[in-house]
């Protein structure tokens, strides 16, 4: 009997589950990209002119964050973001030959000159900014899809920079303020496409807030029994958001 793997398989950053949101048992295929170095998950891409299998249907991973549980969610983001990195890097970026797939690690091969080109993450910050004892700082996006939402400042780590350094700069340019106090928090893979969340916690230190239009089109302190809309859960900032109002009420 032919054993069957369970299947990561993507349009995109779409996935393909059934009515439960159950991944489907497909048979191995050689061009398959093994998961966690086992052969009984796999990722694969599906193509835009094939037929999606009847019972099953293409769920944006956005949407899965939400029903699914976190562990569930963190591998899916895995395999999607390797099928990416895999469709992305068919070529050598040194000398341009066709590049081959290793055996054994995540590593598209050259042939021709050697050279081993492995999948990234995009660190970037994303900072919980408290005034006093009971306020936040919220910021609107200017990009229409995020509605009237408000979330957190954020933004990916320049070349050179240290996170700390990333999060004043970011604090800065966005909004005008300047921080003390910036301490760790937590991280979060984010498949969007391939980015590494690094959550920190910072306190108000100086400045009026000043916005850098194009970005951020309102931006507030927030008592924390007043919050606007916020991110949705699943997402980083809202674990954020709600770590630290809980740990005020458990303060006082
Ligand atoms: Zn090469």
């Amino acid at each position: 009997m032919t054993q069957l793997s369970l299947a990561y398989i993507f349009q995109h950053q779409k996935l393909l589950v059934d009515q439960n949101l159950e991944l489907p048992k497909v048979e191995k295929l050689a061009s398959d990209l093994p998961i966690h170095h086992n052969d009984q998950v796999i990722a694969r891409d599906l193509l835009d002119d094939e037929i999606i299998p009847e019972g099953y249907q293409l769920v944006p991973i956005r949407e899965l964050i939400q029903s699914w549980p976190t562990t569930a969610f963190l591998q899916a983001s895995r395999a999607v973001q390797l099928l990416e990195w895999r469709r992305n890097h068919k070529f050598c970026s040194h000398c341009g030959h066709h590049t081959e797939i290793h055996p054994k690690e995540y590593a598209m091969v050259c042939p021709a000159c050697g050279y081993h080109q492995y999948p990234r993450v995009q660190p970037c910050v994303i900072t919980i900014i408290t005034k006093g004892k009971d306020e936040v700082l919220l910021a609107k996006s200017a990009h229409k899809h995020y509605g009237n939402m408000y979330g957190l400042i954020a933004g990916f780590v320049e070349v050179g920079e240290t996170l700390e350094e990333a999060v004043q700069r970011e604090t800065l340019e966005e909004v005008g303020l300047k921080l003390k106090n910036i301490r760790y928090m937590s991280s979060q893979p984010w498949p969007f496409p391939s980015n590494l969340m690094i959550a920190f916690h910072a306190e108000y230190d100086s400045g009026e807030i000043e916005l850098q239009i194009e970005e951020i089109s309102d931006a507030q302190f927030f008592k924390f029994d007043q919050l606007p809309e916020i991110p949705f859960k699943g997402s980083i900032a809202h674990a954020m958001i709600n770590e630290i109002i809980e740990s005020n009420e458990k303060a006082s």
